[in-house]
């Protein structure tokens, strides 16, 4: 399912140019966040250097946000972002990219321990201007002298992911943490160096793919290009960028997330095949996937819920009545495709199951004689201190509730999660599986877990 629907939110898209004749880059930043606004609809904005640091950003989307005069500021280096708020709604002071001395920083990911670190700069006289985890993350680069020496500085203090792209001291400058936990390419032609979040952002600009920033590694483009690694760690990819963010035509971590997504319905044929009539993917994300799935069971695929693709926004479903009326104006189900017939639904992954449950009903009420649910992502069964918005044990219906459990809240005949193993196998790289058996990466990303358990047994 899609952003509309559960309310699993990425937080962040960022891209990061250098044109090396000399070019306005905010065009071409413009266009990179576009391509990168599936990763934000709720803020965006852009900085480039020109002897000083210039910012355009705004609310709302890309399109909406940038005028054309903005278009026309010199500068041939810049960086740019698009993002969802963490937590509640955001200010402009909050939308990135974030300013901090001669620092300019547009951040993907979460910092887990974000709120030790801003007691730690508050107590030696670091004064704060908003509660942006970017603000952190540029006084613990302004700390030390020299880009090389406040990335160390910034990679050796924060727990947690960052895919981070900056300007400092007048460079261009990208990084990641050593677990290489949120996506960032490179691209290069000869006429631009270009970073950003999914290699979409490079081929809306026709800058080829070159491959990836490494884990622990720091970039600079000073007129040409100088590459660090300052740290090494474990690799764990974030599973869920091949499973549900990422875009289909993206290229992450080497790997085609098109190619993945084939195989995760693949192995989700035969790890739970079905006798039915009709394969109907949940638009718009499980579509790949369920065609592969569809195939190897022998079973027709349809198109059997249709999206209003004009309803971008996404809905505040606080109540079960505004989570139905977020369904119902988004999906229409095809009655013909549909009734009589026994259905198998494909979906990317479940969050709270709430919406999941509308659509069943959507299905039903069209007239389907039997409703089997399979999901391209095994369950997910705990909190994401990486960056994606699920912060509670609580939201997720995986978390305390059997398969059984869940297919009587769903009301369907059948349901099949993808297993781990499969995920693993079907992404063929090292993955992040935190959210589905709290085995996270980073030692304060365990504590948090441990502390979130406590408090709900109502242990501390
Ligand atoms: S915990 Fe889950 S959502 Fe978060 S980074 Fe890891 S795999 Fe991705």
């Amino acid at each position: 399912m899609d952003s509309w629907g559960e309310e699993k939110h990425e937080e962040c898209g960022v891209a990061g140019i250098a044109s090396k004749k000399g070019d306005k880059i905010a065009p071409l930043l413009y266009r990179s966040m576009m391509a990168l606004q599936h990763r934000g609809q709720d803020a965006a904005g852009l900085t480039v250097f020109n002897g000083k640091l210039e910012t355009r950003k705004g609310l709302g989307f890309v399109n909406d946000i940038f005028k054309p005069e903005d278009m026309e500021v010199g500068g041939s280096i810049g960086i740019g972002h698009t993002r969802y708020p963490t937590s509640g709604r955001i200010t402009i002071a909050e939308v990135q990219p974030f300013i901090y001395q001669n620092i300019a920083i547009a951040h993907n990911g979460h910092i887990a321990n974000g709120d030790s670190l801003r007691e730690e700069l508050k107590e030696q006289g670091f004064e704060f201007s908003s509660t942006a985890d970017s603000e952190v993350l540029a006084m613990l680069i302004a700390q030390k002298k020299g880009i090389l020496n406040g990335v160390r500085n910034l990679m050796d203090k924060v727990d947690g992911a960052f895919s981070i792209t900056a300007l400092v001291d007048g460079k261009l400058v990208a990084f990641r943490d050593k677990h290489a936990i949120r996506p960032m390419v490179y691209g290069e032609n000869e006429e631009y160096v270009a970073f950003a979040s999914e290699s979409v952002a490079l081929d809306v600009n026709d800058i080829p793919y070159q491959g990836e920033i490494r884990g622990g590694e720091v970039v600079v483009w000073d007129g040409k290009l100088v590459r660090s690694r300052l740290q090494e760690g474990t690799v764990r990819h974030c599973m869920f960028e091949y499973v549900y963010f990422a875009r289909p035509d993206s290229i992450q971590n080497s790997v085609p997330v098109f190619e993945v997504r084939k195989r995760l319905g693949e192995q989700l044929a035969r790890e739970h095949p079905v006798e039915a009539d009709v394969v109907i993917p949940v638009p718009d994300t499980s579509r790949t996937a369920a065609e592969v799935f569809a195939r190897a069971v022998g079973i027709p695929l349809e198109e059997g819920l249709i999206k209003n693709r004009y309803i971008a926004r996404t809905f505040i479903m606080s109540t079960p009545e505004k989570r139905r009326d977020a369904v119902r104006v988004k999906l229409n189900p095809i009655r013909k495709v549909i009734e009589g017939k026994r259905i198998v639904l494909i979906d990317d992954s479940i969050v709270r199951g709430t919406t999941l449950r509308e659509i069943v009903k959507l299905v039903h009420g069209a007239g389907a004689r039997e409703v089997h649910v399979r999901i391209t992502c095994p369950p997910l069964r705990a909190p994401c201190f990486y960056g994606i918005d699920m912060k509670t044990y609580d939201e997720l219906i995986a978390h305390n509730k059997s398969i059984p459990q869940i297919e009587k809240f769903l009301g369907v005949d059948s349901l099949g999660y993808l297993s781990i193993d499969g995920l693993k196998k079907a992404i063929g790289l090292p993955v992040c599986t935190g959210c589905l058996d709290e085995e996270y990466v980073t030692p304060v990303a365990k504590k948090l877990a441990k502390a979130k358990k406590d408090e709900k047994l109502g242990c501390g």
